[in-house]
């Protein structure tokens, strides 16, 4: 039996973390305590952050949404904030797993895992999010393309949490999307995802673009190549196979037991092609967040 460590607030985090060093944090469980519980990781104590009522709370902050690592799926679902302002993130968290995981399983969790399959990660980097890392020293913050390093690996320091992450408001994009490709629609990681937002003008014309693909890389991939080749041109058929074929050439997706990389590589051109069933959603102006 682990000794389990439930702090009610940060200070009190603080001093559990300097009494078990060998201990590991955890928010939801649902990726930890499966890792646990698979023989993949083991610890001498756990330090669960659930009853950190601050780690949980999304606000608005001068133009931009501040959600506490903490907030579960379920919470940012029901959240009005995320709907209105951050729709493609909405749609991203509405996808995971089950009602169950999604009642326990946290933004801070998924962004931590940094699996190259989070489905969080991809709305996350294209609307070019912050995270907040707060230690006893204070606060600071980083671009999450950034911080998430690799495959499992974050640029979270020892003494460190995951306290929020930070998104500016993406108002002047009025087409929010987000699919993912999975084996089965619930219970199953991505095989591939994209997030897209997109600024078109009433005639259909991309002013800009900003895309992010999960599972087609080591971490979440970009690809401005794809992004300049949509700007200034209407978003027909012709410019999104263009740009389509642009993100094939540049994926460096794995073959693992859930998908084949050749299949990966043409799903992430595919996701792209869908946008244009999307188009009529751009075009009715500013995001009003319905
Ligand atoms: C059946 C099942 C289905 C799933 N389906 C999906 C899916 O469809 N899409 C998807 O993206 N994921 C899926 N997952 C994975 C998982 O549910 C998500 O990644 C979830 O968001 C993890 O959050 P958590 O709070 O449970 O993380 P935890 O398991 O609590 O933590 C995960 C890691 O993050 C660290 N961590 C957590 N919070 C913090 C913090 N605030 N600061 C620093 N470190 C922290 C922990 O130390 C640990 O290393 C699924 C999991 C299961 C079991």
């Amino acid at each position: 039996m682990r000794d389990v460590l439930l702090p009610g607030s940060i200070e009190e985090l603080w001093s559990y973390m300097d009494d078990r060093p060998g201990a590991s944090m955890f928010a939801g469980g649902t990726d930890l305590l499966v890792k646990m519980y698979n023989g993949m990781v083991d610890y001498e104590a756990l330090i669960c952050l659930e009853r950190i009522e601050e780690l949980k709370e999304v606000r608005e902050h001068e133009g931009s949404i501040r959600i506490g690592a903490c907030a579960t799926h379920s919470q940012l679902i029901g959240e009005p904030l995320v709907r209105k302002w951050l729709p493609a993130l909405w749609k991203a968290v509405r996808e995971i797993g089950s009602p169950p995981v999604r009642n326990m399983g946290t933004i801070g969790g998924n962004i931590c895992t940094a699996s190259p399959a989070a489905d969080t990660l991809p709305p996350l980097y294209a609307m070019k999010a912050e995270v907040e890392l707060l230690s006893r020293q204070g606060a600071r913050r980083a671009p999450i393309a950034e911080f998430i390093r690799g495959p499992g690996a974050t640029g979270l320091q020892k003494a460190e949490i995951l306290s929020a992450v930070w998104v500016t408001k993406p108002a002047r994009f009025n087409l929010h999307h987000f699919e993912k490709v999975g084996l089965r629609s619930a219970l199953a990681c991505s095989v591939v995802s994209l997030a897209a937002l997109v600024r078109l003008t009433p005639g259909g014309v991309v002013e800009e673009a900003s895309l992010a693909w999960g599972s087609v890389a080591p971490t979440v991939f970009t690809c401005q190549e794809a992004e300049r080749a949509l700007a200034g041109r209407p978003m027909c058929g012709a410019s999104l196979s263009e740009a389509a074929d642009i993100v094939r050439r540049f994926v460096s997706p794995i073959s693992d037991v859930r998908a084949d990389g050749d299949y990966r590589r043409l799903v992430a051109g595919n996701l792209l092609l869908r946008l244009l069933d999307k188009k009529d959603e751009g075009r009715g102006g500013e995001n009003d967040g319905s």
